[in-house]
């Protein structure tokens, strides 16, 4: 395997710094691990400013583990969730909600329109029994950029409680508990912190976690006792992906070295224009509108050219040292290209010669839909 640079909303293109750190091995019974996880976790709350009325709770597995350790652990059995639906990962959380035996309201919205808090509004106002509203900040799916502040001022207006999936925005995008009111935000190691894999973090108020013991409907997943054990003990039930930590750990230094949230921010939108740039010389089309385009992921058209083919394509932009990524819609053929991970503008600029290369070789004349 060579290193080929991931465009991809994760696994991402880490930084040597990050997979060195993961050279060590360390014992989870150890005091010096149990410190790595406080000082970690610490400084996930102290990126939200949530050090006030949450903590943070790690756990175990990819960032669907700690959804649905969120919704089954938070979310009372007699609940009832508003999930506004505006791609794939919102319809992940519907399922999650079918799986747990909770009540869900699925609101949809078309994919390339963000979530209207008007009408989250209008929902909460006519149905008293939504106690919860589940909303992904950015969809992932298309790249599209949800309204968070809005929507989290109105549900805090109608008195109901906010869990937020911020997995590809945590880090990248201002989020702050003390403009924000929310139950539980839920990130992960490997997406915008530029970690590797393999752990899933929920920022949850204390008090909703004190509340929510005997809550869960699994153990692995049960976010409250995770919680408390790492209270009393300092460690993770069951094995804790050591390894993780440690390169996150590195991640969250190099972060805080590099200047944070706003630096991180600046980096990916630089990132986003040379690619949208790039690919509109090229004569590729996004398929959101820019206001609506967080600085993430991006979704283009698929050249209507017969000579075109995502598998190929793929091959051909892989040989020449980059990953993209398959679209995710079902109504429109797209591909998508990521913007996050170690990587610079430049990196982006030299993707978009390997993707017009690419075209150019395979004989793609029409290129816009
Ligand atoms: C990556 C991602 C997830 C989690 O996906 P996993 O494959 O389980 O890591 C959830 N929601 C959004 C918006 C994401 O981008």
């Amino acid at each position: 395997m060579s290193d080929a640079v991931l465009l991809t909303p994760g696994p991402l293109t880490t930084e040597a710094e990050v997979k060195a750190a993961m050279q060590v091995d360390w014992g989870s019974w150890d005091g010096a691990f149990n410190d790595l996880t406080a000082s970690v976790c610490r400084d996930l709350v102290a990126i939200v400013g949530a050090e006030r009325d949450h903590d943070c709770v790690p756990l175990q597995g990819s960032g669907t583990f700690a959804v649905e350790a969120a919704l089954g652990t938070l979310v009372p059995r007699s609940g009832k969730v508003l999930v506004p639906d505006n791609g794939a990962y919102c319809q992940r959380i519907a399922r999650i909600l079918g799986c747990l035996g909770r009540e869900a309201r699925v609101m949809p919205f078309a994919e390339d329109a963000a979530v209207d808090p008007d009408r989250i509004d209008a929902a909460l106002s006519t149905d008293p029994a939504i106690t919860h509203v589940a909303l992904v900040h950015c969809e992932t799916s298309t790249g599209i950029l949800n309204p968070l502040e809005a929507i989290g001022a109105v549900v805090a207006a109608h008195g109901r409680r906010l869990i937020v999936d911020a997995m590809s925005s945590f880090g990248a995008l201002p989020i702050d508990a003390r403009t924000l009111a929310f139950d539980a935000l839920i990130a992960a190691s490997g997406k915008c912190l530029e970690g590797v894999p393999g752990m899933g973090f929920v920022i949850a108020r204390r008090d909703v976690l004190d509340g929510s013991t005997g809550q869960a409907h699994s153990l692995a997943l049960d976010l409250a006792d995770q919680w408390q054990y790492l209270r009393r003990t300092g460690q993770w039930r069951f094995t804790p992906p050591t390894h993780v930590v440690a390169a996150l750990r590195v991640a969250i230094d190099r972060y805080r070295t590099q200047g944070g949230q706003a630096a991180r921010l600046a980096r990916y939108a630089g990132n986003c224009a040379a690619l949208l740039d790039g690919m509109r010389a090229l004569g590729f089309a996004p398929f959101l509108p820019r206001h609506l385009q967080a600085p993430i992921i991006v979704t283009f058209h698929s050249p209507p050219d017969p000579a075109y083919d995502f598998g190929q394509f793929y091959r051909r932009v892989r040989e020449r040292g980059f990953v993209l990524y398959p679209g995710k819609l079902t109504r429109v053929e797209t591909f998508r290209v990521g913007c996050i991970g170690a990587i610079d503008a430049a990196t982006l600029r030299r993707a978009v010669e390997a993707i017009g290369a690419t075209v150019r070789e395979m004989g793609i004349r029409r290129i816009a839909p």
